[in-house]
């Protein structure tokens, strides 16, 4: 049993995206189906449709950061009625068993963690696909309750974005007395600046933008450095405590491992394709981290929707029709948007 849609999708790594018709499948006794409402387009969408990684299965439809309406309940469910709103992330389903999963780590499951795209379809076989979508279907377990926000497409980014770094700044101890620098200001990184300022810590922007510096006191930051100033850089050397580096492109960590105090830490959550090279003496002086973080669990994702909603944190969004997608995702690539695009699904008919 299944219900036919319609998807944004492509076939291969050059071609734009287009409308599509894909499957989803009918309600088992513990699932959720929801109508989306807005998903956001996060950088990770644009690597995979590039398969920058080399594990993109065509056709895909990407999309994780997903807010919608509950149309449909499955017998068993007890955690959503029809008319809530409820959002999905990244995972969608996990084996529940091991470790990782024993500790709310889904991310890390050892039997394989079910995305919301690009991975194995345990039920429908193929892929599973994203939240470009006009419905998505999961097991309640793997779907949030989305709390009340003024700005329901504001909120879907918080699904990767806010998670991504939430994640972190909360297993670094982010907070009062603490300095923490947050390393490009893309999608992740202003959502990181608003996050990290409302667990207490004081915040330093790190940019190649200049507007960015501009911008960063209006976002929350505390104090904003042009990494290309050299002065700058040297002033705030030693004295940073942990560094979320969100940048997607090739960068030399070097740099920023230099900021860091002792027992610092810059926790890397960007995907540069490219293979890191650090300095020795970069880490051994002040016994230095260099550490990286992968989304987060379920229940860390349910618990960061409720302290976003308790601090009225949402992202700067600019809301897309669907036809305007792969003119996104070009802007995307260019670092034109301040600071993450949403569409409006209720505009793929
Ligand atoms: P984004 O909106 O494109 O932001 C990336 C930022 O990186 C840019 O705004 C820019 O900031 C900086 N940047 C880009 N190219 C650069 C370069 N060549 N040199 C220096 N800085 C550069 O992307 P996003 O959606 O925030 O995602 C960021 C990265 O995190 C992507 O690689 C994405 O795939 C990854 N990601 C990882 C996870 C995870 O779980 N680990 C989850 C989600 C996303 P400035 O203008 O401020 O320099
Ligand atoms: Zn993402």
């Amino acid at each position: 049993m299944y219900t036919n849609i319609k998807a944004l999708g492509t076939d291969s790594s050059t071609n734009p995206l287009k409308k599509v018709t894909i499957k989803r499948r009918g309600l088992l006794p513990d699932d959720v189906e929801m109508k989306i409402l807005y998903c956001g387009i996060c950088h990770s969408d644009l690597h995979q449709i590039k398969n920058d990684f080399g594990g993109t299965h065509y056709p895909v439809v990407p999309g994780h950061e997903i807010v919608g309406k509950v149309t449909a309940v499955g017998a068993n469910v007890t955690k959503f009625k029809v008319g809530d709103h409820a959002a999905v992330g990244c995972i969608v389903d996990s084996c529940g068993e091991c470790p990782a999963c024993a500790r709310d780590l889904e991310q890390f499951c050892d039997n394989g963690t079910t995305l919301s795209f690009n991975t194995p379809d345990k039920h429908l076989g193929g892929m599973t696909y994203g939240g470009f979508s006009q419905t998505y279907v999961c097991r309640e377990n793997y779907m949030l309750n989305m709390p009340n926000f003024d700005d329901m497409a504001a909120a879907a980014p918080l699904l990767c974005a806010g998670i991504t770094v939430y994640s972190p700044l909360k297993h670094w101890q982010a907070g009062p007395g603490k300095v923490v620098g947050i390393l490009g200001i893309g999608g992740l990184g202003h959502v990181a600046i608003r996050i990290a300022k409302a667990m207490g810590a004081h915040v330093v922007v790190l940019t190649t933008s200049p507007e960015k510096v501009e911008d960063a006191q209006r976002l929350g930051a505390h104090e904003a450095i042009l990494t290309s100033d050299a002065e700058q850089m040297k002033a705030h050397a030693g004295k940073i405590d942990l560094i979320i580096d969100t940048v997607s492109a090739t960068h030399d960590v070097n740099a920023y491992l230099k900021l860091l105090a002792i027992d610092g830490a810059v926790v890397l959550v960007g995907l540069p394709v490219e293979p890191i090279s650090i300095g020795a003496f970069n880490v051994i002086k002040g016994r230095r981290s260099f550490a990286g973080s992968n989304i987060g669990g379920i229940k860390e994702t349910q618990e960061m929707l409720e302290f976003c909603a308790h601090h009225k944190i949402t992202a700067d969004v600019e809301i897309i029709d669907a036809d305007k997608v792969n003119e996104a995702f070009e802007r995307l690539e260019k670092g034109d948007v301040k600071y993450r695009f949403v569409i409006d699904m209720s505009t793929l008919k």
